[in-house]
């Protein structure tokens, strides 16, 4: 059993409620920024709008993937969460490369020390100055799962040593391994590797798959080595339709795999109604999407599974 570990503490599993599991919530300004401008969240006022819209939608929880060392916004995390009802539960672990500066620890650190530092955060709490410098300053809320991310450039020595840390620091604190799956990366490699470093395939969540690989043949080899996946190219109509996503959640479904899926919106600049305006919104899976998976035929049992018991059993078991 693990321990479900939101900023504010840890919640019971009947607590969770319905659960969004990538979004970005807050993000500093920094390296992403200059990569792509949506990639920049940090108005506290807006962000704190944006996540009381989705409770009032019906929203509880929020898994936030934006790892420390990253311009993940910690604090501001909490008094977030404090403030609107909804428990976030934060991430440790490290994000793809581009998005570091040249010179940041995470390409010198050595895996054990690396390792380390995901552990510190997942169990005695997150550095708050992490995005610079080597992390000095340590707060009491602690982050509950592992963000890791696979770019094109696959494992490379630099993303072996990272990923080796991930799995250490999953194994040493019985957390989770959430992956970030760039357009064109192998999932079915790292899955390997993975799982040669002795990660069980039940304690992965694999995202976004839906763009990341245009053959669904990935996603069903994927999923029946049980790993989780996690759905958000969901109002992102420059890749595909609502329907199509639909379509390819169905399909899945019906080949047995309904307890391994959950959703979510991989939130940025553009996706919160509060910075932008034509924006899809927070809520929007609650407001629209879930509607037109019902419509389709998906059952409210079905959604319960995505939204809330799937996660539990990441979460939790
Ligand atoms: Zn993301």
């Amino acid at each position: 059993m693990k321990e479900i570990v939101t900023v504010l503490g840890t919640i019971k599993k009947e607590d969770l409620g319905f659960c969004q599991c990538h979004e970005h919530i807050m993000l500093s300004k920094g390296k992403s920024f200059e990569v792509n401008p949506v990639l920049c969240l940090d108005d506290l006022e807006k962000s704190l709008k944006e996540v009381k819209h989705y409770h009032h939608a019906g929203g509880n929880t929020i898994l936030e993937a934006q790892p420390g060392g990253c311009n993940r916004m910690t604090e501001e995390l909490v008094y977030i969460s404090r403030k609107s009802g909804v428990h976030i539960i934060a991430s440790t672990g490290f994000h793809k490369l581009i998005f570091y500066p040249d010179n940041h620890w995470i390409f010198s650190e050595p895996q054990e020390k690396l390792e380390s530092f995901f552990v510190s955060e997942l169990t005695k709490g997150m550095y708050t100055d992490a995005d610079n410098g080597l992390p000095v300053h340590q707060c009491s809320a602690r982050a509950g799962f592992i963000k890791t991310a696979l770019d094109v450039e696959g494992l490379s020595p630099m993303y072996i040593k990272l990923f080796s840390a991930a799995v250490g620091a999953a194994l040493k604190a019985n957390r989770f391994i959430m992956v970030h799956i760039e357009q064109n990366a192998d999932p079915v490699l790292l899955l390997e590797f993975l799982k040669e470093k002795g990660m069980k395939p039940g304690n992965l969540m694999f995202c976004h798959l839906a763009r990341a690989c245009k053959d669904i043949k990935i996603l069903k080899k994927i999923l029946s080595a049980g790993v989780y996946l996690e759905f958000d190219t969901i109002g992102r109509f420059k890749y595909h339709s609502d329907e199509h996503e639909i379509q390819i959640i169905k399909e899945l479904m019906s080949e047995g795999y309904e307890n391994q899926l959950m959703f979510s919106l991989d939130t940025t600049r553009a996706r919160f109604k509060t910075y932008d305006e034509n924006a899809v919104g927070l809520d929007y899976i609650l407001t629209t999407f879930v509607p037109n998976m019902k419509k389709s035929g998906i059952t409210v049992e079905q959604i319960i599974k995505i939204s809330n018991k799937n996660c539990i059993k990441l979460l939790a078991e």
